[in-house]
């Protein structure tokens, strides 16, 4: 299956992205933590999209297709895989239908998580991450040691750098005037599916496998699987 996740900033996309992509058993691929490594790499790359990453803007669009195409080029994508923070603008979302019309494929479904503004900004101010397995957790006071370790892998747990309140209302902004639009694309297009992340993450799992698991039984019956 090919799949997209969309959602305010904090809406649960890498939760629930990680979650998905074992149970379906493809790939899970970030835009966001894609851009992270190669600002960790240091390379060109990553120095460009930290000038916009820091602010709570946007990556050029040109930047962001041209990574996730070169991504869906390799061989694990080939049975499908989830998108986590692709398509965010309206030009990304066509520029994926053409790369997938061009190899005789489509998108299944868009998965959108929806929270509130507030649950969004709380979210982001409060979370924390494992710099080795990328676990996220919701931390209000994390001054206890054990409590700032990550339960996976042990790893001291950081925040990243634009999880400040400020740059949180920042891309909440950036996410009304540019994202929500791929909603409406996904909408008119028949191939939304809306979920309410103000469940617990077991929750709203549940509620996307229930949705995706019809949506693959459709595609499997019509043999487009
Ligand atoms: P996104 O990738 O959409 O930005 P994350 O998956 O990183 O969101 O989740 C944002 C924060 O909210 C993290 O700290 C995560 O642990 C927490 N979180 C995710 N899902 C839920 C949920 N259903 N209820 C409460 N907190 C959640
Ligand atoms: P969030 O938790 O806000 O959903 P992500 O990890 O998905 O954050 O993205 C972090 C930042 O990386 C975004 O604020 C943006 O600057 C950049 N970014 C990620 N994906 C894209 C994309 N598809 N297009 C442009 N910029 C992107
Ligand atoms: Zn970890």
């Amino acid at each position: 299956m090919r799949l997209t996740m969309l959602g305010r900033p904090g809406a649960g996309k890498g939760t629930q992205g990680a979650l998905l992509a074992e149970h379906f058993g493809i790939p899970h691929i970030s835009t966001g933590s894609m851009f992270r490594d190669a600002i960790r790499s240091g390379s060109a790359l990553g120095a460009l999209a930290k000038r916009f990453i820091d602010r709570g803007h946007l990556v050029p669009d040109d930047v962001a297709i041209r990574i996730v195409e070169e991504r869906l080029t390799r061989g694990d994508c080939r049975n499908g895989y989830i998108l986590d923070g692709f398509p965010r603008t309206v030009a990304q979302a066509r520029a994926l239908d053409a790369a997938l019309h061009s190899t005789g494929h489509e998108l299944d479904a868009a998965v959108e998580i929806r929270i509130s503004d507030e649950e969004a900004v709380m979210r982001i101010a409060h979370r924390w991450v494992c710099p080795e397995c990328g676990a996220t957790y919701f931390r209000r006071y994390p001054a206890c040691a054990e409590r700032s370790r990550c339960q996976v892998c042990n790893a001291t747990l950081t925040q990243r750098e634009d999880d400040t309140e400020e740059t949180a209302r920042e891309r909440l902004a950036v996410y009304l005037v540019q994202t929500q639009p791929v909603i409406s694309y996904y909408e008119e297009r028949g191939r939304l599916i809306t979920v309410n992340g103000e469940q617990s993450i077991e929750e709203v799992f549940r509620e996307m496998v229930d949705s995706l698991t019809r949506v693959r039984d459709e595609l499997e019956s019509s043999g487009a699987l």
